[in-house]
């Protein structure tokens, strides 16, 4: 496994298990094709789409329905061995990534949908569909699932539930949290719980919340109801360009300032459109320094009246150029390139690493002249697209992991970025979590008492702490190790907030 040297690994903390006897255990709960166990079979397990961290897992079960999660879950809880849950494996944090003594938990093959219904416009789902196919199957009824990460067409819904995942959309949509109204989940002990509910307010504490997001710590989710939306009736994109990336900063920031909430904002950098256009040919303005999409949706009135709203501003806030989309397949060209941003990264560089910090938008300048300045200090390039609406950062980072010393310097510059996003008053993380690669940075986002309470809500949930250990929440001792301080949100000092 690649990793930063000198970290203890807590997730290696518990006693390895008698593997043939798991094993033997195991196959008596599912049948032989729902049961992987040579080194073949497990490779392509070992990893999620953050592939610098690898472990190989004792076992993977693919799961084919609910009974057999509750009979795995129970035989782990009676044998002491860790749990990992996992999609599609599409995740970027290596929230998925395996523990050597435990075993990976695939829900991808439950996949049904399970209740549609057009009238109360929600869905039942089980946690391995895709969430494209959400939207496709909804589609006969003229509705859709709004949130939408890049990833759509291979994510889980599961995955989705357990990172609180965002898109492109989310600014006017909301999130993950947002559009899902009840879970069933399946606790590390084997006892099914329901959160949630279909009324606005469900009667009990408001768990539902609490466990989206949670990064498969707290329960596995085999159950899924969610919002379904009518499809807007049309839909319009002003692609623009600006001379100065910080100009581009201040039109997001106007927009949203004048009331305005665009079904998407998205911002991506020169060297981000370069990248893509040969890729994707999405019309891009290859010569401005940041091109802003900006999108609106509704009745063609509505659609109107918010281009020529936003058009003004973009205009104010000194655009060099300025198309809006004028036919579907138009519109779809334009977000092609944005949506093609990480695999363009991959086009041009044999590695790349994606960040996810978020900062108030009115940093989105001083954020993007300061991630310049660290370009040069650890010799790396950077793609920047952001969920501009959102103040969501995605710089991708260019290495070449074959570099002796490239992807220690390159995890050194995205640790940079994450501190200066905390310390400009934003995050560690907008929608991709911090699984296994962002411990060191919750160590500076939060203080001990604050990480001593994520630890003790996954004690009430997990108290031998089986499910997807050394994942989300550092041990202190791991803070103490890695030396990183508490960084106090937007604290940074006056002069230090200037130089950018
Ligand atoms: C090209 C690309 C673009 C992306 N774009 C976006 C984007 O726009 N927005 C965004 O938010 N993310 C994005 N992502 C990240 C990723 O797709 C999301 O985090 C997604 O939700 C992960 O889903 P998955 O099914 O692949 O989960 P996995 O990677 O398999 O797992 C992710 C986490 O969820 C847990 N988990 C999975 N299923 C369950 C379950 N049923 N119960 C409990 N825990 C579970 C796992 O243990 C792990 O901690 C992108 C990724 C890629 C590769």
């Amino acid at each position: 496994m690649t990793t930063s040297a000198s970290v203890i690994d807590p997730a290696e903390d518990f006693p390895m298990a008698d593997r043939t006897a798991l094993l033997a255990a195991l196959a008596r709960l599912v049948p032989p094709t729902a049961l992987l166990t040579t080194e073949d079979e497990l490779r392509p397990y070992e990893c999620d789409a953050l592939m610098a961290y690898r472990r190989l897992p004792l076992a993977v079960v693919l799961a084919e329905d609910e009974a057999q999660v509750v009979a795995v879950l129970r035989l782990c809880h009676r044998l002491g061995v860790p749990v990992v849950a996992r999609g599609a494996g599409t995740g970027l944090s290596a929230g998925a990534l395996p523990h050597a003594h435990g075993i990976v938990l695939s829900l991808a093959r439950m996949q049904r949908m399970l209740h549609l219904d057009p009238l109360s416009r929600l869905a039942v789902i089980e946690p391995g569909m895709r969430n494209l196919a959400i939207s496709e199957a909804a589609a006969a009824h003229g509705l859709y699932y709004a949130p939408d990460p890049s990833s759509q067409i291979a994510c889980s819904i599961g995955g989705n539930v357990a990172e609180n995942s965002g898109g492109v959309h989310c600014l006017k949509y909301g999130l993950t949290v947002h559009n899902v109204l009840a879970l069933r989940v399946v606790l590390m002990d084997g006892e099914i719980i329901e959160l949630g509910g279909m009324a606005p307010d469900a009667p009990g504490s408001e768990l539902l919340a609490l466990m989206i997001g949670s990064e498969g710590l707290l329960g596995v989710v085999t159950r899924v109801t969610v919002r379904l939306l009518p499809k807007p009736r049309t839909a319009r994109v002003i692609l623009a360009g600006f001379a100065d990336i910080a100009r581009a900063g201040e039109a997001v920031a106007a927009v949203i300032a004048a009331g305005l909430i665009p079904a998407g904002l998205e911002l991506m950098d020169q060297a981000a459109t370069r990248a893509v256009e040969p890729f994707v040919g999405a019309g891009y303005d290859l010569e401005a320094a940041a091109i802003l999409l900006a999108e609106a949706d509704g009745t063609a009135e509505e659609v109107e009246e918010e281009i020529a709203a936003m058009r003004a501003i973009l205009e104010r806030h000194g655009a060099t150029s300025l198309r809006v989309s004028t036919s579907e397949a138009e519109r779809l060209k334009f977000w092609a390139g944005r949506k093609a941003a990480f695999p363009a990264a991959g086009r041009i560089s044999p590695d790349y690493y994606c960040m996810d910090g978020t900062i108030p938008r009115r940093h989105l300048g001083r954020m993007l002249n300061a991630i310049a300045a660290m370009e040069k200090k650890y010799g790396l390039g950077c793609l920047n697209v952001f969920h501009a609406g959102d103040g969501n950062l995605h710089p991708l980072i260019l290495y070449d992991a074959n570099v002796p010393g490239e992807l220690e310097r390159t995890e050194a510059f995205g640790a940079e970025i994450l501190r200066r996003s905390i310390e400009l008053g934003g995050t560690i993380t907008g929608e991709h979590g911090v699984g296994f690669e962002k411990l060191g940075s919750m160590c500076e986002q939060f203080s001990s008492d604050e990480l001593q309470i994520f630890h003790a809500i996954k004690r009430a949930f997990d108290p031998a702490g089986l499910l997807n250990p050394g994942k989300a929440v550092p041990t202190l001792h791991r803070c103490a190790e890695l030396g990183r301080m508490h960084v106090h949100r937007g604290q940074l000092p006056h002069p230090e907030l200037e130089r950018f």
